[in-house]
């Protein structure tokens, strides 16, 4: 298995390398996978994605060797000659640039170990630019969450959701999604008479379950969402004793709710007023209110966090923080994207979130490490690939795929193609491997040790149950050679279960964790006093005065794109996190009956949808999902108009013509 391997548990069975909800897993019959009853797949199913775990994972693509670029091109190499460019590289760009042109970026595939070590190898070379583009799929939620309440998670458990009396589903589609949490927990909780309201632009399969679908406009949750708020505060189901005693700013906030008019909010939110009314009472009313939210939720700049915002001040309005069945629950997508920000994968955070500015984190880490740690926050993901060939000269890319990016094509392959040194460590060839000057193969999930943390904050550990192809090695493997090269003795790690026991002793979050437990069904961090936590936040937020602010929202100015006579709003699906899953992805244009009619449109035609740069071509669909005005696509198949800004399209027959542009066939 490799030289990492000998401390972990001797069970055949690992977690599912897939997605965030984390399912248990074995090598089954034919090369499938077979479920096996764990924390989370209860009763020991799995997804179609989680049953082609191995088919997937054995595909012939699988990078075997290590490669080094020789005369423009990509050619074998042995790992020696790999790790010692590697080596160089790394050490001429700091040696002659300085620290900071070094950019790291860590991945939701890779472990914890493995993210702390990349995040330690950054740290320790003096640079905070270190980052996971993971997080920028959740960085509205996250950041509200961090700013308010104190962690950037999940504030429950899965298994609290049936102690729910409504279930608000914003923005998310976890039918889809996370299939085994929505059968195991959702299905469930609304079987047993917990309504499930669904807000959200478009009908989709959780919209199957819902006993109300609101279904906004697009860009207007927050509209709606703080209309709730201000019927809620007005019919008198404010939760007093809870905003007496948990929060801050409810006078200013409420002053806020007052000046919204219902009638006007609803309009703009494009729902109906009763239906608006009948939800604000079942809000209202309820003892037990959990929030689940994804991608839908952010807002396009990243930056802005009004829509999260505008949950959070609903749920703490009516007391649904801090107890069972309550609370904000976030459902991430990808395998470990929430442990690779736990362990340091964050440019302005070290391990457990503390603050890069903290001195008293710094020196903590500078006594475990031997050396200083930069006190001045990094360069973000998307902040690095910009300056690459500018500010930043050479990077390191662990399982990440920094050339697929929501920015024109040619702006990313100029900066790529501008670093000095490109280190790429995957297990598969990539668009970003093309522009590397050093490929080092890496072991999937499957085939490696360490613990990833799934999307309700469960440590859990992994067991390699299949030899990775060739001579592919773990993250852990090669982060630890590249550390021994280019810090030293700080890298000196026998086995993931060392680098784990380092996790506990610097970080917060992961401190009082025991790896025998994490094995034995996993564990919630924090695991203060020796016990895992399930619901957070039950007698004080994680703030400086252990209390959570309300905060105003601007309800006036919806976050809708202008929209010309002859456009509908691009309404994006969520990208599934899978490998494979672009095999599985829904291609197909969602229009109104309405709007496909208007457009000389039927369901079944090809048609094109076009921004002003960019042309693609698909198939209708008009099976009711999608309201009037907005026009549907899967991310895979969106992409090409996204990277070119596009916030409204055209459609057209695809017979239609389209000047000198190229269509993308979809
Ligand atoms: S993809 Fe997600 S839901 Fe499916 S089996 Fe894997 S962990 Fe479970």
């Amino acid at each position: 298995m490799g030289d990492d391997e000998r401390d972990f548990a001797d069970e055949n069975a690992t977690v599912c390398p897939f997605c965030a909800v984390g399912c248990t897993l074995t090598p089954g019959e034919g090369g499938r996978a077979g479920g096996v009853p764990g924390p989370v797949n209860r009763a020991g199913r799995l997804c179609r994605t989680g049953i082609e775990t191995f088919e997937t994972l054995s595909a012939d693509d699988r990078l075997r060797t290590p490669y080094v670029r020789r005369d423009d091109d990509l050619v074998p190499a042995s790992w020696e000659e790999a790790l010692s460019r590697a080596e160089e590289d790394l050490r001429a760009v700091r040696d002659t640039h300085g620290s900071d042109a070094l950019a790291f970026l860590g991945a939701p595939h890779c472990t914890n170990e493995e993210n702390f070590l990349l995040s330690k190898l950054a740290r320790t070379l003096g640079t905070n630019n270190v980052d996971n583009r993971a997080r920028l799929c959740h960085a509205s939620a996250m950041t509200a969450l961090e700013d308010r309440l104190g962690y950037p998670a999940m504030t429950n458990s899965l298994d609290d959701l049936e102690r729910a009396d409504v279930l608000l589903v914003v923005g998310a589609n976890p039918a889809t999604q996370q299939p085994i949490a929505f059968d195991s927990y959702i299905r469930p909780a609304v079987n047993a008479g917990t309504t499930l309201v669904h807000l959200d632009p478009r009908a989709n399969r959780t919209t199957r379950l819902a006993d109300v679908h609101l279904p906004t406009r697009p860009g207007a949750d927050a509209v709606a969402l703080e209309a709730l708020c201000a019927l809620i505060d007005r019919a008198g189901w404010t939760d007093e004793a809870f905003v007496d005693a948990r929060t801050t700013g409810y006078d200013a906030y409420a002053d806020s709710l007052a000046a919204v008019d219902a009638e006007t909010a609803t309009s703009l939110a494009g729902v109906d007023v009763d239906e608006l009314s009948r939800v604000a009472r079942l809000l209202g009313e309820a003892d037990h209110v959990a929030a689940i939210a994804a991608t839908g939720i952010e807002e396009d700049d990243h930056e802005s966090t009004t829509t999260a915002d505008a949950l959070l001040n609903l749920l703490l309005l009516t007391g649904n923080v801090g107890r069972p069945g309550t609370g904000m629950n976030v459902f991430r997508g990808l395998n470990n994207e929430q442990g690779a920000s736990d362990a340091g994968c964050r440019p302005d955070r070290l391990p457990g979130y503390q603050p890069v500015s903290n001195d008293a984190a710094r020196e903590r880490l500078a006594a475990e490490w031997s050396t200083q740690v930069p006190s001045t926050p990094g360069l973000d993901a998307r902040e690095a690939l910009a300056a690459f060939g500018d500010g930043v000269r050479g990077a390191l890319a662990v399982g990440e795929n920094p050339a697929v990016e929501k920015r024109a094509d040619e702006w990313v392959g100029e900066r790529l193609d501008g670093l000095e040194t490109l280190v790429v460590v995957d297990a598969f060839a990539s668009e970003t491997t093309a522009y590397a000057d050093i490929v080092l193969p890496a072991a999937s999930g499957v085939e490696k040790s360490g613990t990833v943390t799934n999307l309700d904050r469960r440590v859990q550990r992994l067991r390699p149950v299949v030899e990775p192809p060739g001579e592919a090695r773990s993250d852990f493997v090669i982060l630890r050679a590249l550390g021994r090269r280019l810090v030293g003795d700080a890298f000196d790690y026998a086995d993931p279960a060392e680098a784990f026991a380092e996790l506990t002793r610097v970080s917060p979050i992961h401190a009082g964790l025991d790896l025998d437990a994490v094995a034995d069904g996993g564990v919630q961090w924090p695991a203060r006093n020796g016990s895992e936590t399930k619901v957070l936040y039950a007698d004080s937020f994680e703030t400086s005065d252990g209390r959570a602010p309300l905060v105003e929202v601007d309800a006036d100015v919806p976050n809708v794109p202008d929209v010309a006579p002859n456009e509908l709003v691009l309404v994006v699906g969520s990208r599934a996190g899978g490998f494979d899953a672009a095999e599985r992805v829904d291609r197909r244009l969602g229009l109104h009956e309405t709007d496909a009619e208007r457009a000389g449109l039927a369901d079944g035609d090809r048609a094109l949808v076009s921004n002003e740069a960019t042309d693609v071509t698909t198939t209708v669909s008009t099976d009711g999902t999608v309201r009037e005005g907005t026009a549907y696509l899967h991310a895979d198949v969106a992409d090409p108009l996204v990277r070119n800004g596009a916030r409204t399209v055209r459609v057209r027959p695809a017979s239609a013509p389209t000047g000198e542009r190229g269509r993308i066939d979809r």
